[in-house]
């Protein structure tokens, strides 16, 4: 009898995880289904009281349901706590916990594939939303020296920046936050003295109204900085063609989701992640390979 793993979001439709995913179950030859829920806001509760099956081994979470599932759960882990968000929900016994793999992604993706050391750089944020939480606490705890924050709604920018203030308070690091406005997007003195651009809005993103957009011009892009796009469909985005022809290297999304969900397959399994696998099945599967 199958066990099962699912991915909860809505919508799901253009979801690569499940191919990437059932790809690293597959080379473990193990008995278990990962498979796309697609679950509205109103069955939410219903999809995890169900995780308690026995024949349930845990769930990824994303879009809209991140923040809404944490009072669902049994217990979170720290950095979960602290981001304020859970992609990746584990049944231990009769317990459902929460974790987030965001940030650990991120990192990994930005080590092992940007080949870049956040200790002591500036970077700029492009959004302040849920990735862009995970983002910011990863490089503070990286030690960065700089983030500024830039995102359309300004409110929710100055309210990242506060919280991350106080945890650099609280553990005693040392890295500046500040915010921009939106509008600062179209002057090239905002990234003068950066090393690493993030984008974590969803502008680019295919299916979305922005789609074919770039949230920065060529003119605004120093050669040399790293500019890394979350956004992972199409791959390569516009931000990262631009990004290219105005010399800079470029890191796609596509890495950190794989890296993201190597955590969480980790934490079902307890398996070594087939890392190159995965990638390669998320490539194929981007490139329109089913
Ligand atoms: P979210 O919480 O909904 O945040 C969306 C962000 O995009 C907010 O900052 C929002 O600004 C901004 N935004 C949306 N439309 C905009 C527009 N027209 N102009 C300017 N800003 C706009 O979403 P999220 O979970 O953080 O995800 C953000 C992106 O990261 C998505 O494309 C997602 O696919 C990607 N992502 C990638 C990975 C990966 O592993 N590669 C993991 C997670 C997420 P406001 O605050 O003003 O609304």
């Amino acid at each position: 009898m199958p066990k099962f793993i699912g991915l909860i979001g809505y919508p799901l439709k253009h979801s690569i995880s499940p191919y990437f995913q059932q790809a690293a179950l597959d080379y473990y030859h193990l008995d278990i289904r990962y498979e796309a829920w697609e679950t509205g806001p109103q069955k939410l509760e219903a999809i995890i009281a169900k995780l308690r099956e026995s024949r349930k081994l845990g769930a990824n979470v994303t879009v809209p349901h991140k923040e809404a599932v944490l009072p669902l759960l049994d217990g979170i882990d720290d950095l979960a706590n602290l981001i304020g968000a859970v992609n990746t929900i584990v049944r231990r016994d009769d317990k459902l916990l929460g974790f987030n793999t965001d940030a650990d992604g991120f990192l990994q993706a930005l080590h092992k594939e940007g080949h870049f050391e956040p200790e002591g750089k500036r970077a700029v944020i492009l959004g302040a939303g849920g990735v862009a939480k995970a983002v910011c606490f990863a490089l503070v705890q990286e030690k960065a020296s700089s983030l500024i924050i830039v995102n359309r709604t300004p409110a929710r920018a100055r309210a990242l920046a506060d919280s991350l203030r106080s945890y650099i308070a609280k553990i005693g690091l040392k890295t500046e936050v500040t915010t921009l406005s939106w509008q600062s997007l179209t002057s090239g003195g905002t990234f003068g003295r950066c090393h690493l651009i993030i984008n974590c809005t969803t502008i680019g993103m295919k299916y979305s109204p922005q789609e074919g957009q770039s949230p920065l011009s060529l003119a605004v892009i120093p050669s040399g900085v790293l500019v890394y796009d979350l956004v992972y469909n199409p791959c390569p985005t516009p931000l990262l063609l631009v990004a290219e022809k105005a010399g800079a290297n470029t890191l796609d999304g596509l890495a950190m989701l794989v890296y993201q969900g190597a955590a969480s397959f980790e934490l079902w399994t307890g398996r070594e992640p087939p890392l190159d696998i995965m990638l390669k099945r998320a490539r194929e599967v981007i490139g329109g390979e089913r």
